[in-house]
């Protein structure tokens, strides 16, 4: 199939009934992993010698912009297109501008991304030309012998200057961090100077137990944020604020950066009475919880037909099944994954 995406497809505003799941949760964010693959293999996150996925599985970009636009048309808000690294995919910019659609007719509140940053430079002009506002950026430290160390072999420089481009692009960044025990929580006290420094606000994020990290223990890499938020606050001011995104960080405001310093924290606190998100995989697999094993597969139903019927019919089924919350545990007795994929597959 090629890779050109064009105008119209799935409809943008169907006027469809909106999808509430069992719990009476309001389903309005989808996350969408474009791609396994990466140019980075974090050790929280892959082993080192991942195999990816053969093309024929991966959904194309037209399809994967019918599933999103399926999901506008039953009531989605909010899209971020993750990974592996969504910026790694060829011609993602093409789902990127397509997807923009929905937000100039009104029926998108957000289209945004995570990214580790590596192709920023390239891309944050057109990210904005498509209407993308705010970003995500993964970055664990500002020490290049660490960067190379967490990521196997990722550079920070190019990231360092991603982020100066997406500043000059004009796109809200907010920094994505995960405590790494022993790693770089030497770094928490710089990162947040440096992050009020650019403007650039900062989540801190437990180690999640997903997939098998070959030689890597959790155990090892587990560090609870409650220790974190209490070293920070020997330094820093955190006044807490009521500012949600609908989804598992809880924020303070750093008075000495005016930053926001989030917390992350699926261990130490269950964060799923207020989940309002699904993601769906780069093979069109949806999960209905980060930490359970349970989808839908909607690639059958998508290419099945060219009519949206059974794709809406195989969403709202998937929907109904939403469980309760997850159930990650990571102690002496319990630290291997608590789920089989890695965090790559799912998108974070
Ligand atoms: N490649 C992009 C990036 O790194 O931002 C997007 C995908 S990455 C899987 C999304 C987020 O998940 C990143 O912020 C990463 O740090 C985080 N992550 C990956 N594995 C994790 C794990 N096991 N526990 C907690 N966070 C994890
Ligand atoms: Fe790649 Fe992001 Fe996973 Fe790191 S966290 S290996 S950058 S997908």
């Amino acid at each position: 199939m090629s890779e050109i995406i064009t105008e119209g497809g799935a409809p943008a505003d169907g006027g469809l009934p909106p999808l509430i799941d069992p719990f009476g949760r309001s389903i309005s964010y989808l996350r969408v992993s474009v791609t396994d693959r990466c140019d980075f293999r974090c050790v929280y996150c892959m082993s080192e010698d991942m195999s990816f996925l053969p093309k024929a599985e991966i959904l194309s970009l037209e399809e994967l912009d019918r599933v999103c636009s399926t999901f506008v048309a039953l009531g989605t808000r909010k899209l971020r297109l993750t990974g592996g690294e969504p910026l790694v995919r060829k011609n993602v910019m093409s789902l990127f501008r397509s997807l923009g659609r929905h937000l100039r007719s009104g029926a998108l509140d957000e289209l945004t991304l995570t990214t580790n940053g590596s192709q920023l430079t390239r891309f944050a002009e057109e990210l904005r030309d498509a209407g993308v506002r705010r970003i995500n950026v993964s970055l664990d430290t500002l020490d290049p012998a660490k960067f190379r160390a967490i990521t196997r072999w990722g550079k920070l420089e190019p990231v360092v200057d991603g982020l100066a481009a997406a500043k000059a692009a004009g796109l809200a960044v907010k920094i994505n961090c995960v405590a790494l025990k022993g790693v770089n929580d030497d770094e928490f006290d710089r990162m947040v100077a440096w992050c009020g420094e650019h403007g650039f606000d900062l989540v801190f994020i437990e180690v999640m137990p997903m997939g098998d990290l070959g030689a890597e223990s959790r155990l090892d890499q587990y560090l609870p944020l409650t220790r974190v938020r209490a070293q920070l606050e020997e330094r820093w001011t955190l006044d807490e604020t009521d500012y949600r995104t609908g989804g598992p960080a809880r924020y303070a405001r750093c008075r000495e950066t005016g930053q926001r310093i989030g917390f992350i924290t699926p261990l130490t606190h269950n964060f799923c009475e207020s989940c309002n998100r699904v993601r769906l995989t780069c093979t069109g697999t949806l999960y209905m919880c980060l930490g359970q094993e349970d989808a839908a597969d909607l690639r059958g139903p998508l290419r099945a037909s060219e009519d949206e019927a059974a794709l809406v019919s195989a969403i709202r089924d998937a929907v109904s099944r939403k469980p309760r919350g997850h159930d990650f545990v990571i102690d002496r007795r319990r630290h291997g994954p608590a789920v089989s994929r890695h965090m790559s597959v799912t998108g974070g």
